[in-house]
Protein backbone atom coordinates (compact mmCIF):
# COMPACT_ATOMS: atom_id res chain seq x y z
CA UNK A 1 0.00 0.00 0.00
CA UNK A 2 0.97 3.47 -0.83
CA UNK A 3 0.99 5.36 2.32
CA UNK A 4 1.51 9.46 2.90
CA UNK A 5 2.99 9.98 6.51
CA UNK A 6 3.33 13.53 7.43
CA UNK A 7 4.98 15.11 10.71
CA UNK A 8 7.87 12.07 9.46
CA UNK A 9 11.04 13.56 10.92
CA UNK A 10 9.25 13.50 14.30
CA UNK A 11 9.51 11.85 17.72
CA UNK A 12 6.40 9.82 16.65
CA UNK A 13 6.83 9.91 13.24
CA UNK A 14 9.76 8.35 12.99
CA UNK A 15 8.50 5.62 15.04
CA UNK A 16 5.62 5.24 12.62
CA UNK A 17 8.40 4.87 10.04
CA UNK A 18 9.96 2.18 12.04
CA UNK A 19 7.56 0.18 11.65
CA UNK A 20 6.06 0.62 8.32
CA UNK A 21 8.77 0.61 6.30
CA UNK A 22 9.75 -2.91 6.62
CA UNK A 23 6.60 -4.35 5.85
CA UNK A 24 6.24 -6.00 2.46
CA UNK A 25 4.61 -3.69 -0.41
CA UNK A 26 4.60 -1.00 1.58
CA UNK A 27 5.73 2.36 0.28
CA UNK A 28 5.58 5.85 2.58
CA UNK A 29 5.84 9.23 1.16
CA UNK A 30 7.08 11.46 4.15
CA UNK A 31 5.91 14.80 4.63
CA UNK A 32 8.51 17.40 6.29
CA UNK A 33 8.70 21.13 6.13
CA UNK A 34 12.42 21.30 4.69
CA UNK A 35 15.18 19.97 2.75
CA UNK A 36 17.43 19.56 5.97
CA UNK A 37 14.52 17.34 7.54
CA UNK A 38 14.68 15.35 4.00
CA UNK A 39 18.20 14.67 4.75
CA UNK A 40 17.63 13.74 8.88
CA UNK A 41 15.07 11.37 7.68
CA UNK A 42 16.79 9.78 5.19
CA UNK A 43 19.72 9.06 7.52
CA UNK A 44 18.02 7.36 9.93
CA UNK A 45 16.23 5.51 7.50
CA UNK A 46 19.32 4.48 5.14
CA UNK A 47 18.53 0.72 4.93
CA UNK A 48 15.28 1.67 2.72
CA UNK A 49 13.99 2.41 -0.24
CA UNK A 50 10.79 2.36 -0.47
CA UNK A 51 10.41 6.06 0.98
CA UNK A 52 10.38 9.23 -1.23
CA UNK A 53 9.80 12.50 0.64
CA UNK A 54 7.24 16.14 -0.51
CA UNK A 55 8.55 18.95 1.29
CA UNK A 56 5.59 21.21 2.80
CA UNK A 57 6.45 24.62 4.15
CA UNK A 58 3.17 25.23 5.31
CA UNK A 59 0.50 22.98 6.06
CA UNK A 60 -2.03 25.73 6.99
CA UNK A 61 -1.72 27.02 3.45
CA UNK A 62 -4.29 26.66 0.77
CA UNK A 63 -4.13 23.65 -0.89
CA UNK A 64 -0.98 22.62 1.51
CA UNK A 65 -0.77 18.78 0.04
CA UNK A 66 -2.49 18.98 -3.35
CA UNK A 67 1.25 18.09 -4.47
CA UNK A 68 2.24 15.73 -2.28
CA UNK A 69 -0.84 14.16 -2.95
CA UNK A 70 -1.56 14.05 -6.50
CA UNK A 71 2.15 14.45 -7.59
CA UNK A 72 2.37 10.81 -8.11
CA UNK A 73 2.60 7.49 -10.58
CA UNK A 74 1.17 5.29 -8.12
CA UNK A 75 -1.96 6.63 -6.27
CA UNK A 76 -1.67 6.96 -2.35
CA UNK A 77 -4.24 4.25 -0.73
CA UNK A 78 -4.12 6.10 2.99
CA UNK A 79 -2.55 8.85 4.74
CA UNK A 80 -0.97 9.47 8.89
CA UNK A 81 -1.41 12.33 9.49
CA UNK A 82 1.04 13.15 12.90
CA UNK A 83 1.73 16.75 11.69
CA UNK A 84 1.39 19.13 15.13
CA UNK A 85 2.84 21.58 17.10
CA UNK A 86 4.03 20.44 20.28
CA UNK A 87 7.14 21.70 21.32
CA UNK A 88 6.46 24.45 23.23
CA UNK A 89 10.00 26.24 22.74
CA UNK A 90 8.96 26.74 18.82
CA UNK A 91 5.75 28.11 19.48
CA UNK A 92 5.70 31.93 20.34
CA UNK A 93 1.77 32.47 20.58
CA UNK A 94 -1.56 30.55 20.98
CA UNK A 95 -2.07 30.94 17.05
CA UNK A 96 1.20 28.82 16.40
CA UNK A 97 -0.92 26.09 18.21
CA UNK A 98 -4.28 26.41 16.97
CA UNK A 99 -3.49 27.03 13.38
CA UNK A 100 -1.34 24.30 12.25
CA UNK A 101 -3.03 21.94 14.24
CA UNK A 102 -6.19 23.11 12.67
CA UNK A 103 -5.64 23.80 9.27
CA UNK A 104 -3.57 21.32 9.03
CA UNK A 105 -5.55 19.04 9.54
CA UNK A 106 -8.86 20.66 7.22
CA UNK A 107 -6.26 21.12 4.34
CA UNK A 108 -5.04 17.64 4.47
CA UNK A 109 -8.70 16.53 4.33
CA UNK A 110 -10.25 19.00 1.42
CA UNK A 111 -6.98 17.76 -0.08
CA UNK A 112 -7.45 13.95 -0.15
CA UNK A 113 -11.41 15.00 -1.22
CA UNK A 114 -9.90 17.16 -3.93
CA UNK A 115 -6.83 15.29 -5.75
CA UNK A 116 -6.92 11.70 -4.45
CA UNK A 117 -10.02 9.75 -4.41
CA UNK A 118 -7.87 6.80 -4.16
CA UNK A 119 -7.46 7.58 -0.63
CA UNK A 120 -9.57 5.33 1.59
CA UNK A 121 -8.47 6.00 5.10
CA UNK A 122 -7.11 8.95 6.91
CA UNK A 123 -5.12 7.92 10.21
CA UNK A 124 -5.40 11.47 12.54
CA UNK A 125 -2.89 11.87 15.69
CA UNK A 126 -5.20 13.46 18.17
CA UNK A 127 -4.49 13.42 22.26
CA UNK A 128 -5.54 12.58 25.46
CA UNK A 129 -5.40 16.64 25.66
CA UNK A 130 -8.92 16.55 23.42
CA UNK A 131 -10.02 14.35 25.89
CA UNK A 132 -9.48 14.92 29.29
CA UNK A 133 -10.15 18.27 31.03
CA UNK A 134 -6.53 18.96 31.99
CA UNK A 135 -6.94 22.93 32.61
CA UNK A 136 -8.75 21.54 35.35
CA UNK A 137 -7.01 18.44 36.88
CA UNK A 138 -9.32 18.78 40.52
CA UNK A 139 -12.54 17.96 37.94
CA UNK A 140 -10.94 14.74 36.12
CA UNK A 141 -10.20 13.68 39.73
CA UNK A 142 -12.15 9.62 39.92
CA UNK A 143 -12.90 10.02 36.19
CA UNK A 144 -12.14 6.83 34.29
CA UNK A 145 -12.01 8.32 30.52
CA UNK A 146 -13.39 6.95 27.64
CA UNK A 147 -13.69 7.56 23.94
CA UNK A 148 -16.79 9.53 24.46
CA UNK A 149 -15.14 12.04 26.29
CA UNK A 150 -14.13 15.56 25.05
CA UNK A 151 -12.06 18.04 26.82
CA UNK A 152 -14.72 21.10 27.05
CA UNK A 153 -12.50 24.14 26.25
CA UNK A 154 -13.48 26.61 24.48
CA UNK A 155 -12.04 28.31 21.52
CA UNK A 156 -11.56 32.17 23.15
CA UNK A 157 -10.00 30.26 26.29
CA UNK A 158 -7.54 28.16 23.92
CA UNK A 159 -6.35 31.59 22.51
CA UNK A 160 -6.34 33.46 25.88
CA UNK A 161 -5.12 31.02 28.13
CA UNK A 162 -1.63 29.72 28.61
CA UNK A 163 0.14 27.67 26.54
CA UNK A 164 -1.20 24.04 27.80
CA UNK A 165 -4.60 25.20 27.19
CA UNK A 166 -3.60 26.44 23.33
CA UNK A 167 -1.71 22.95 23.15
CA UNK A 168 -4.81 21.37 24.50
CA UNK A 169 -7.27 23.07 22.40
CA UNK A 170 -5.00 22.54 19.97
CA UNK A 171 -5.73 18.92 19.63
CA UNK A 172 -9.41 19.09 20.58
CA UNK A 173 -10.42 21.65 17.87
CA UNK A 174 -8.15 20.18 15.10
CA UNK A 175 -10.28 16.44 15.89
CA UNK A 176 -13.54 18.14 16.20
CA UNK A 177 -12.82 19.77 12.51
CA UNK A 178 -12.38 16.28 11.35
CA UNK A 179 -15.08 15.17 12.60
CA UNK A 180 -17.13 17.37 11.32
CA UNK A 181 -15.18 17.33 7.63
CA UNK A 182 -16.58 13.61 7.47
CA UNK A 183 -20.06 14.40 8.72
CA UNK A 184 -20.78 17.38 6.30
CA UNK A 185 -18.74 16.23 3.72
CA UNK A 186 -19.23 12.09 3.52
CA UNK A 187 -16.14 11.85 1.47
CA UNK A 188 -15.05 9.09 -0.40
CA UNK A 189 -12.52 8.08 2.56
CA UNK A 190 -13.11 7.18 6.34
CA UNK A 191 -10.82 8.96 9.35
CA UNK A 192 -9.75 7.10 12.82
CA UNK A 193 -8.42 9.48 15.37
CA UNK A 194 -6.40 8.24 18.13
CA UNK A 195 -5.56 9.79 21.12
CA UNK A 196 -2.48 8.96 23.52
CA UNK A 197 -1.80 10.88 26.50
CA UNK A 198 1.90 11.81 27.30
CA UNK A 199 4.40 9.41 25.25
CA UNK A 200 6.85 8.24 27.03
CA UNK A 201 9.95 5.77 25.36
CA UNK A 202 13.09 5.35 23.42
CA UNK A 203 13.31 7.89 20.36
CA UNK A 204 13.72 5.99 16.54
CA UNK A 205 15.17 9.77 14.95
CA UNK A 206 18.47 10.94 15.76
CA UNK A 207 18.86 13.45 18.21
CA UNK A 208 22.52 14.46 18.99
CA UNK A 209 21.64 17.48 22.01
CA UNK A 210 19.64 17.11 25.02
CA UNK A 211 18.22 20.32 24.14
CA UNK A 212 16.78 19.26 20.57
CA UNK A 213 14.29 16.84 22.56
CA UNK A 214 10.75 16.00 21.53
CA UNK A 215 8.57 17.99 24.35
CA UNK A 216 7.09 14.72 25.95
CA UNK A 217 11.12 13.28 26.21
CA UNK A 218 12.15 16.68 27.77
CA UNK A 219 10.08 16.21 30.02
CA UNK A 220 11.36 12.93 31.50
CA UNK A 221 14.99 14.36 30.92
CA UNK A 222 14.46 17.78 32.33
CA UNK A 223 12.31 16.69 35.28
CA UNK A 224 13.79 12.90 35.99
CA UNK A 225 17.52 12.81 34.94
CA UNK A 226 18.89 16.59 35.26
CA UNK A 227 17.50 17.27 38.98
CA UNK A 228 18.98 16.62 42.10
CA UNK A 229 18.03 14.05 44.84
CA UNK A 230 16.66 15.59 47.14
CA UNK A 231 14.27 17.79 45.28
CA UNK A 232 10.72 17.49 45.24
CA UNK A 233 9.09 15.18 42.81
CA UNK A 234 7.90 16.65 39.79
CA UNK A 235 4.64 17.45 40.37
CA UNK A 236 2.04 14.24 39.01
CA UNK A 237 0.11 15.94 36.60
CA UNK A 238 0.35 14.50 33.21
CA UNK A 239 0.49 10.83 34.47
CA UNK A 240 -1.39 8.82 32.19
CA UNK A 241 1.42 7.50 29.49
CA UNK A 242 1.68 5.64 26.38
CA UNK A 243 5.05 3.98 25.23
CA UNK A 244 5.63 5.35 21.30
CA UNK A 245 6.24 1.71 19.98
CA UNK A 246 2.21 0.89 20.82
CA UNK A 247 1.75 4.32 19.67
CA UNK A 248 2.93 3.81 16.67
CA UNK A 249 1.21 0.41 16.26
CA UNK A 250 -1.92 1.47 16.51
CA UNK A 251 -1.16 4.03 13.87
CA UNK A 252 -0.28 0.96 11.50
CA UNK A 253 -3.45 -0.68 12.57
CA UNK A 254 -5.75 1.85 11.95
CA UNK A 255 -4.60 1.48 8.79
CA UNK A 256 -5.80 -2.13 8.15
CA UNK A 257 -8.43 -2.51 10.39
CA UNK A 258 -11.70 -2.48 8.65
CA UNK A 259 -13.75 -2.42 12.37
CA UNK A 260 -11.83 1.35 13.21
CA UNK A 261 -13.30 2.40 10.34
CA UNK A 262 -14.63 6.25 11.65
CA UNK A 263 -13.73 5.32 15.12
CA UNK A 264 -12.11 7.13 18.13
CA UNK A 265 -9.30 5.39 20.52
CA UNK A 266 -7.67 6.23 23.53
CA UNK A 267 -4.30 4.72 22.94
CA UNK A 268 -2.79 4.47 27.17
CA UNK A 269 -0.57 2.54 28.81
CA UNK A 270 -1.84 3.38 32.11
CA UNK A 271 -0.63 5.80 34.70
CA UNK A 272 2.66 6.40 35.66
CA UNK A 273 3.02 8.61 39.15
CA UNK A 274 6.13 10.79 39.46
CA UNK A 275 7.59 8.05 41.63
CA UNK A 276 7.60 5.07 39.90
CA UNK A 277 9.47 7.09 37.24
CA UNK A 278 11.95 8.05 39.83
CA UNK A 279 11.89 4.67 41.44
CA UNK A 280 12.88 2.84 37.98
CA UNK A 281 15.63 5.41 36.90
CA UNK A 282 17.46 5.31 40.54
CA UNK A 283 17.54 1.36 40.68
CA UNK A 284 18.85 0.96 36.93
CA UNK A 285 20.97 3.37 36.78
CA UNK A 286 23.47 4.16 39.37
CA UNK A 287 24.37 7.48 37.46
CA UNK A 288 21.13 8.78 38.49
CA UNK A 289 21.39 8.86 42.22
CA UNK A 290 22.66 11.75 42.31
CA UNK A 291 19.96 13.51 39.68
CA UNK A 292 17.03 11.45 40.12
CA UNK A 293 14.74 13.06 42.83
CA UNK A 294 14.45 10.43 45.61
CA UNK A 295 10.89 11.21 46.65
CA UNK A 296 9.90 7.99 49.15
CA UNK A 297 10.77 4.83 47.17
CA UNK A 298 7.92 2.49 46.80
CA UNK A 299 5.24 4.60 47.51
CA UNK A 300 2.89 6.06 44.81
CA UNK A 301 2.74 9.75 44.36
CA UNK A 302 -0.76 9.48 42.99
CA UNK A 303 -2.86 11.02 45.99
CA UNK A 304 -6.74 11.42 46.04
CA UNK A 305 -8.73 9.54 43.34
CA UNK A 306 -6.69 10.08 40.47
CA UNK A 307 -7.78 10.30 36.50
CA UNK A 308 -7.44 7.23 34.98
CA UNK A 309 -8.68 6.41 30.85
CA UNK A 310 -9.61 3.12 29.31
CA UNK A 311 -7.75 1.47 26.12
CA UNK A 312 -10.57 -1.54 25.96
CA UNK A 313 -11.43 -0.11 22.69
CA UNK A 314 -7.62 -0.11 21.64
CA UNK A 315 -7.05 -3.62 22.85
CA UNK A 316 -10.04 -5.16 21.09
CA UNK A 317 -10.55 -3.61 18.04
CA UNK A 318 -6.56 -2.43 16.94
CA UNK A 319 -5.30 -5.51 18.79
CA UNK A 320 -2.94 -3.32 20.87
CA UNK A 321 -0.72 -4.53 24.14
CA UNK A 322 0.93 -2.86 26.41
CA UNK A 323 4.09 -3.33 27.32
CA UNK A 324 5.62 -2.94 31.14
CA UNK A 325 6.53 0.05 32.16
CA UNK A 326 10.02 -0.40 33.26
CA UNK A 327 10.96 -1.53 29.57
CA UNK A 328 9.62 1.86 28.71
CA UNK A 329 11.35 4.08 31.24
CA UNK A 330 14.62 1.59 31.01
CA UNK A 331 14.67 1.86 27.27
CA UNK A 332 14.21 5.63 26.99
CA UNK A 333 16.73 6.25 30.11
CA UNK A 334 19.89 4.29 28.43
CA UNK A 335 19.06 6.65 25.23
CA UNK A 336 19.02 9.61 26.79
CA UNK A 337 22.42 8.98 29.10
CA UNK A 338 24.20 7.98 26.12
CA UNK A 339 22.81 11.41 24.30
CA UNK A 340 24.06 13.49 26.48
CA UNK A 341 27.01 11.54 26.88
CA UNK A 342 28.11 12.22 23.39
CA UNK A 343 26.61 15.80 23.33
P1 LIG B 1 7.49 16.22 17.55
O1 LIG B 1 7.65 17.63 17.99
O2 LIG B 1 8.67 15.31 17.64
O3 LIG B 1 6.94 16.12 16.06
C1 LIG B 1 5.97 16.98 15.60
C2 LIG B 1 5.91 16.89 14.08
O4 LIG B 1 4.95 17.83 13.63
C3 LIG B 1 7.24 17.26 13.43
O5 LIG B 1 7.39 16.59 12.22
C4 LIG B 1 7.07 18.74 13.19
O6 LIG B 1 7.84 19.26 12.13
C5 LIG B 1 5.60 18.81 12.84
N1 LIG B 1 5.10 20.15 13.11
C6 LIG B 1 5.10 20.80 14.29
N2 LIG B 1 4.63 22.03 14.15
C7 LIG B 1 4.33 22.19 12.84
C8 LIG B 1 3.81 23.26 12.06
N3 LIG B 1 3.52 24.44 12.61
N4 LIG B 1 3.68 23.07 10.75
C9 LIG B 1 4.01 21.88 10.18
N5 LIG B 1 4.49 20.84 10.86
C10 LIG B 1 4.65 20.99 12.18
O7 LIG B 1 6.30 15.68 18.43
P2 LIG B 1 5.56 14.26 18.46
O8 LIG B 1 6.15 13.34 17.47
O9 LIG B 1 5.47 13.88 19.86
O10 LIG B 1 4.10 14.67 17.97
C11 LIG B 1 3.44 14.02 16.90
C12 LIG B 1 1.96 14.08 17.11
O11 LIG B 1 1.62 13.34 18.29
C13 LIG B 1 1.37 15.47 17.30
O12 LIG B 1 0.14 15.51 16.62
C14 LIG B 1 1.16 15.55 18.80
O13 LIG B 1 0.14 16.45 19.14
C15 LIG B 1 0.76 14.11 19.09
N6 LIG B 1 0.89 13.70 20.48
C16 LIG B 1 2.13 13.62 21.05
C17 LIG B 1 2.24 13.23 22.38
C18 LIG B 1 3.57 13.13 23.05
O14 LIG B 1 3.58 12.97 24.28
N7 LIG B 1 4.67 13.17 22.36
C19 LIG B 1 1.06 12.88 23.16
C20 LIG B 1 -0.19 12.93 22.44
C21 LIG B 1 -0.26 13.34 21.14
P3 LIG B 1 9.14 20.14 12.43
O15 LIG B 1 10.20 19.19 12.92
O16 LIG B 1 9.47 20.74 11.12
O17 LIG B 1 8.77 21.15 13.47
Amino acid sequence: SRILLTGANGFLGAHILRQLLPRPGVFVRAVVRSQAKVEAVTQDFSGFSNIDFAIVPDITAPQAFDDALSKTDVPFDAVIHTASPFLYSAVTGNRDFLDPAVKGTTEMLKAVQAVAPSVKRVVITSSFAAVGDLAHMDKMAGSRYTEADWNPVTWEEALAGDMNTAYQGSKKFAEEAAWKFVEEEKPGFDIVTLCPPMIYGPLEHTVTKTSDLNQSTARIYYFFMAGKADAPLPEDSLYLYADPREVATAHISALYTPEASNQRFIICAGQVPSQSISDILRARFPELEERTPMGKPGVSSLSGEPYSASSEKAEKVLGIKFRPLEETVIDLGKQLLAIEKAE
